[in-house]
């Protein structure tokens, strides 16, 4: 009986995974056809200066436009590129993307605003990193990475040393994303120096409705004008939350209360219309 029992899960198990792979080598082929068909594109979130609220920067996101699927988010597939092993292929496909896209906004003589990509720890760790930055047409001083604090919790390479010096040599600019959302590294804040701290929509969201919370984003926002560090604050999604982060002096606000992420049609439309207290960004 238990045999037998035994025997049934076994087989259970053994399907389940077959089943689990043939699903994971669908995922993995309609991501390359997708790649391959040129449907990985870049949306972007407006950032805005606290004091102001007029436009700041724009933040590149990565966006799946599949025929077959629809709109695909990065949780969606970025696990997926990861699981393949071409996540820093994405990064690339992402700066391209973007980098293509100041290019016409600039042509169609808008205003373009710093403009930050997110750049993945792998790719911060491949060799070929600055060498590759070396042959793209940068315009000085618009861009910048954003790196997740975690990538700092590695041990520094010598690779890792070489591709900041190669990035700091463009006049790229450094933020660290996420912040306070895993492990809290002040001291990386120091080693690294970044032009900017991204804090975490997660340390965000509680300001409005408890009092520790609020002190605690108070008390990052300290650290940063101590350091010299600009504050951006993510996932500001309400007045309130406005309110409360322009009385703690923070520099940059980010989040669905002051505009969503929206493609490069709507992005040229935003920045020609682009005033301050605007209000904007659907995502379709
Ligand atoms: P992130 O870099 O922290 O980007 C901010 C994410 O928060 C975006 O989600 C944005 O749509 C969302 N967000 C912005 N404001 C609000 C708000 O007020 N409320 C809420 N609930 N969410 C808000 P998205 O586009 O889905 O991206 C998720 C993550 O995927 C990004 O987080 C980033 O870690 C990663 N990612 C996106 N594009 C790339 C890329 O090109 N390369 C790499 N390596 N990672 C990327
Ligand atoms: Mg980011
Ligand atoms: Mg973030
Ligand atoms: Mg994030």
């Amino acid at each position: 009986e238990a045999k037998k029992a035994g025997r049934g899960r076994y087989r259970f198990y053994s399907s389940s995974m077959k089943e689990e792979a043939r699903r994971r080598k669908r995922s993995f082929d309609a991501l390359t056809a997708g790649v391959e068909k040129g449907e990985i594109t870049c949306h972007y979130q407006p950032q805005f200066d606290a004091v102001t609220l007029e436009v700041s920067g724009l933040e590149a996101l990565v966006r799946w436009e599949s025929e077959k699927f629809g709109l695909m988010m990065p949780q969606e597939f970025l696990p997926v590129a990861e699981d393949m092993g071409i996540l820093p292929e994405f990064d690339d496909l992402v700066l391209r993307r973007a980098l293509h896209d100041i290019r016409t906004w600039h042509n169609a003589g808008l205003h373009v605003p710093p403009v930050s990509v997110n750049v993945s720890a792998t790719r911060l760790k491949d060799p070929m990193l600055g060498e590759q930055l070396g042959t793209l047409d940068l315009p000085p001083g618009i861009l910048s990475f954003e790196l997740l604090e975690s990538t700092f919790l590695d041990a520094r390479n010598e690779v890792i040393e070489k591709n900041l010096a190669a990035i700091n040599a463009l006049g790229i600019s450094i933020e660290i994303d996420d912040f306070g959302s895993g492990h809290a590294s002040i001291a990386s804040l120091l080693e690294i120096a970044p032009a900017r701290l991204k804090i975490d929509r997660a340390l965000i969201r509680p300001i409005v409705d408890s009092e520790r919370q609020r002190e605690l984003v108070r008390t990052i926002i300290g650290i940063g004008h101590m350091l010299g560090i600009r504050v951006v604050a993510e996932g500001v999604e309400t007045d309130p939350h406005i309110q409360i982060l322009q009385e703690m002096n923070c520099c940059f606000l980010q989040g669905f209360g002051l505009a969503r992420p929206m493609d490069s049609a709507n992005v040229a439309h935003f920045l020609s219309r682009a005033a301050p207290s605007a209000r904007a960004g659907r995502e379709a």
